[in-house]
């Protein structure tokens, strides 16, 4: 999945496996409800911007601790397949290696890649021309899965250390990613938090 462009680079170990990959049976997916997602999302942005906010004030190791906690069981229970939220809605950062990775998976130079799928925004950053993600195919599953940029494979970016330090982002965050605001829902109530 992909990662906000303003994502700190030096993050988390990988979401590998968790995302969008893999041989499938189709038939057992019902997809996602993403438009009732959104309207929940919006519904609680107000609440769950207010709540994250308050975690600054926290232990930052008990915070990381409850969201690791629940990033693993939310994504024990979560299928990546029935959703892509993220390719369809967020273009990631593409570094000069994430660049090289991918232009080789498809049998590209580097430079005819960037000018095929790339544009550069305004902090200089080469990101997506289009979205959802030319890599996106219509399954859900990633075209370049093995290759996808490093911001890709970390989203959400739940499972990072100093959690509390991208506060921001995770608000953002659970605008998109139905994962995200299932944990921040569950993480208002978690009891390590209210002690800490
Ligand atoms: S938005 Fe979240 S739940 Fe949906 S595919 Fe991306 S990481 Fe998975
Ligand atoms: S490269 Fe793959 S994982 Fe990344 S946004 Fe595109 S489809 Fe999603």
């Amino acid at each position: 999945m992909p990662q906000p462009k303003n994502w700190p680079t030096d993050t988390c170990t990988a979401l590998a496996g968790m995302h969008i990959e893999g041989s499938f049976n189709r038939a057992a997916l019902a997809a996602m409800d993403l438009q009732a997602f959104t309207a929940r999302a919006k519904s609680q942005a107000v609440e769950n911007k207010k709540f994250l906010k308050s975690l600054t004030r926290k232990d930052v190791r008990v915070v990381d601790e409850a969201f690791h906690r629940e990033h693993e069981d939310v994504f024990a229970e979560t299928n990546c397949l029935t959703c892509a939220n993220c390719c369809k809605t967020t273009s990631p950062i593409f570094y000069p290696n994430d660049v090289e990775r991918a232009a080789r998976a498809l049998g590209l130079k580097p430079g005819a890649f960037a000018e095929r799928f790339l544009r550069i925004d305004e902090d200089r950053d080469y990101v997506l021309k289009s979205l959802p993600c030319p890599f996106l195919l219509p399954d859900n599953r990633c075209r370049i899965y093995e290759f996808r940029p490093k911001a890709c494979r970390d989203y959400p970016h739940t499972h990072r250390k100093k959690i509390n330090q991208i506060l921001e982002l995770t608000y953002r965050n659970t605008l998109v990613c139905p994962a995200v605001l299932k944990m921040v829902d569950r993480l208002k109530r978690h009891p390590l938090l209210k002690s800490a």
